[in-house]
């Protein structure tokens, strides 16, 4: 009997492995009215950034299940807040590197590194483990999905940017943006680490403006197991590396910068340097 449960339990889970999608995922298509709001936690070596509390709070009293996607180091300098995500079984985790590092620059160890690590630290702090992988910036190329999928992570991107990074964008705009581009199966990203000002006040609207659209809200894994759910590949990453890489005349369609690129430095989990961790922990562009 044992024996028969035994090997249930590993066709399941070799059944689990495969539904992994080997592509980056913007969002699924579903005949569902529902959508996934998402929050980064992006924070680098460098770059504490903080916790927007009063989004947790709405979203706790509105009961809205979320994915927040925490890199490493955000998790280790925010641990009141970790608590707070911990205790809240609405909260699905979401591993965003360990230090927003762009992850199509570095080599494959540094990358499973980056990956494996903030798992393990989201597990121990956080007593559950991360479901998927948000690539910082949303750079993407093959060997990362690749190596998100090793770890049996599904990699996320999404489907609607707020636009709420580094507070550019009034809320009335970010709502108007959220409500009109918002479909069955998208995913939405949002910033909960403080360097998004206005996110606060414009989610009571964007909430209330979904329901009244019929939309429910799911998390990123729910939306992944919707019985009718297909994934949508997500478009390749220019806006993950353009800001570091040299202009080039050609674009490969995965968005992959070339290998023999000098940029493609291993040294990922080294603290970045702070033109580039400022750009990637969470200012307007790019999102993620
Ligand atoms: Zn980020």
């Amino acid at each position: 009997m044992s024996l028969l449960l035994w090997l249930l339990a590993l066709l399941l889970s070799g059944d689990k492995a495969k539904e992994i999608p080997a592509i980056a995922i913007s969002g699924v298509s579903t005949q569902e009215m529902v959508v996934a709001l998402t929050f980064d936690a992006c924070a680098t070596k460098l770059q504490a950034n903080g916790f927007d509390q009063q989004i947790f709070d709405i979203l706790k009293r509105e009961k809205i299940p979320v994915t927040i996607f925490m890199t490493g180091t955000w998790a280790e300098m925010h641990p009141g807040a970790v608590k707070q995500i911990a205790a809240a079984d609405w909260v699905e985790i979401g591993n965003h590197s360990y230090s927003h590092a762009r992850l199509t620059l570095l080599q494959p160890d540094r990358l499973r590194v980056q990956i494996r690590y903030t798992d393990r630290i989201l597990q121990e702090r956080l007593g559950r483990p991360a479901l998927s992988l948000r690539p910082p910036a949303g750079a993407w190329n093959r060997a990362v999905v690749r190596a998100a999928n090793r770890e049996g992570l599904p990699l996320i991107l999404w489907t609607v940017v707020s636009g709420d990074a580094g507070g550019h964008i009034p809320a009335a705009r970010i709502e108007h943006i959220v409500l009109a581009e918002a479909k069955p199966g998208a995913i939405i990203i949002f910033h909960i680490n403080k360097r998004a000002p206005f996110t606060k006040h414009a989610l009571p609207g964007i909430i209330a403006g979904l329901r009244d659209k019929g939309f429910r809200f799911v998390t990123v894994s729910q939306l992944l197991a919707l019985p009718d759910a297909v994934p949508i590949k997500a478009q390749s990453s220019r806006l993950g590396y353009r800001h570091i890489q040299p202009p080039k005349p050609k674009t490969d369609t995965d968005g992959a910068p070339p290998t023999s690129s000098p940029e493609a430095r291993p040294s990922g989990d080294a603290a970045p340097p702070p033109a580039q961790s400022e750009k990637g922990a969470g200012d307007a562009n790019p999102p993620g």
